[in-house]
């Protein structure tokens, strides 16, 4: 994803307030700022290869519908479905940011292009949206459940500069096209270990040469990789079919990826993303959908995941992930997709720290593990909650015997779990420290943490022990302390 700033010179000085309940001066002074800010991005132009002319946007409010629309000039019709259409849209959207930022429960951006919308332009196919339900539910089958990956990007045949290159440029080391297949192995082990059948639409260990670009395949654009393995289908990675413009290898590869992700019936569909924004100041993860209710679940458990995953190390437990997902209305990755679909921004290598821990491999493994994890609970239909030890009421010791006492976890930890037990505020040979791991509930359920009472310990305070919880995954539980009275 590519965003852009334009600073507005003005702001609001009102509270957040639905369109509906704003005055109608309110409205007209917000309208004539965001369009001062729309303007801005539309007279750079250069956002077509062979059209480097200005785009003019005029903005209006669905006032009933509590959603700004932006009617972009009618030239770019034709070219909704681009690629460079989506990151121009990207630009004019973040540029508004902090006014619709004020517009309470705003439902979101409608692009129309010469008045009308991308359906007049490009017409839905009736199969592909039936008006019942237009999603593929999470896998109920015994058999396991499909996965598809798209590393984002790749490199693709430039037909205005006759070349093979990259989407996206290398900013802080990072090159996104060559960072995201990396990224996606983790990710596609994470869920293989999960017991997920996975389709990694560039795999990594492809090091074989492409004859036409002389790269090794796995820095290809999906679509050529597609090519090779479907040639039968060209409808999947030839979609521009007839189309002359100079990009169409790469609309191409971006539209191949949702259709053969629908051609596999794949159950769900995560994009791996870096980020990026024309300022260094933007930080941290993001989860982008298409607005629809299975989509956001799956989003809100991986963002979640990922949270609790990354944080669980010290060192990366200040990086910024949300708790919400990005609403982005018609990209193309999740809107032709038939499945819930997630793209992933990882972080932004636009800022220097990100991107350094964007190279990291072990902040990735995390990541990535945490996206699996996301996926694993929205499967089993699990709310994303906190690892923890639960306290137990105050247990009763008789000296010179063990009291046997049940640990409870609360969240959704990876097994093996491995449980410390220690003695506190205590000294000599009677302290009390214990590990054990444990391989599953069942497991969990028979697990003592045990306490030996001591002649010592009558007539003196409780006796504390501190249990403690860490997971296969590395998400250290809160502990908790564990208290027993001893008596005779
Ligand atoms: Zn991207």
């Amino acid at each position: 994803m590519i965003f852009a700033l334009v600073t507005a010179c003005v702001s609001m000085d009102v509270g957040a307030a639905t369109l509906a309940e704003m005055s109608p001066e309110e409205r007209t002074l917000l309208v004539s700022q965001m369009n001062a800010s729309v303007k801005a991005v539309g007279d750079k132009g250069f956002f077509y290869y062979e059209d480097p002319l200005p785009v003019t946007a005029l903005v209006s409010l669905d006032i009933d519908n509590n959603v700004v629309v932006i009617d972009l000039d009618e030239r770019i019709g034709p070219r909704a479905e681009r690629s460079e259409t989506e990151d121009f849209l990207d630009t004019i959207r973040f540029s508004i940011l902090e006014h619709y930022d004020r517009i309470e429960g705003m439902m979101g951006i409608r692009f129309l292009f010469g008045g009308k919308p991308s359906t007049h332009w490009f017409p839905e196919p009736a199969q592909d949206e039936p008006d019942d339900d237009p999603l593929v539910q999470p896998t109920q089958r015994a058999t396991a459940p499909v996965v598809a990956i798209s590393p984002g990007h790749g490199l693709y045949y430039h037909h205005g500069f006759k070349d093979w290159r990259p989407h996206r440029e290398t900013v802080n080391g990072v090159l996104e096209d060559d960072i995201t297949p990396v990224m996606a192995g983790q990710l596609a082990s994470a869920l293989q270990r999960d017991g997920v059948t996975v389709h990694n639409l560039r795999p990594e260990g492809n090091v074989l040469s492409h004859r036409p670009s002389g790269q090794p395949w796995w820095r290809l654009g999906a679509r050529y990789q597609l090519e090779e393995k479907l040639p039968d289908h060209p409808e999947i990675w030839h979609a521009f079919q007839g189309a002359d413009h100079a990009l169409r290898e790469r609309d191409e590869d971006l539209r191949s990826r949702p259709l053969y992700a629908n051609f596999l019936g794949a159950d769900a569909f995560l994009h791996v993303h870096t980020n990026a924004h024309d300022t260094s100041r933007p930080r941290g993860a993001q989860a982008v959908i298409q607005e629809r209710a299975p989509d956001r679940k799956l989003a809100v458990n991986i963002l979640c995941s990922m949270r609790e995953l990354i944080h669980s190390k010290d060192e990366f437990s200040t990086y910024p992930i949300p708790s919400k997902p990005m609403p982005l209305v018609g990209r193309g990755e999740n809107k032709h997709a038939k499945m819930p679909s997630v793209i992933v921004e990882v972080g932004f290598h636009t800022n220097p720290e990100d991107a350094l821990l964007l190279r990291n491999s072990e902040f990735q493994g995390l990541a990535m593990r945490g996206v699996a994890k996301g996926y694993r609970l929205f499967r089993e239909g699990k709310p994303c909650e906190d690892f923890s030890v639960k306290p137990v009421l105050q247990a009763f010791g008789r000296v010179g015997y063990d009291v046997h006492l049940p640990v409870e976890l609360t969240g959704n930890p990876a097994f093996p779990i491995h449980v410390t037990s220690r003695a506190l505020n205590c000294s000599g040979r009677y302290c009390h420290s214990r590990s054990a791991s444990l391989f599953s509930q069942a497991d969990v359920e028979k697990h003592r943490v045990q306490y030996l009472c001591t002649r010592d310990d009558v007539g003196k305070p409780l006796a504390e022990i501190s249990v403690e919880a860490r997971d296969a995954d590395g998400v250290v539980a809160k502990p908790t302390v564990y208290k027993v009275a001893c008596g005779r």
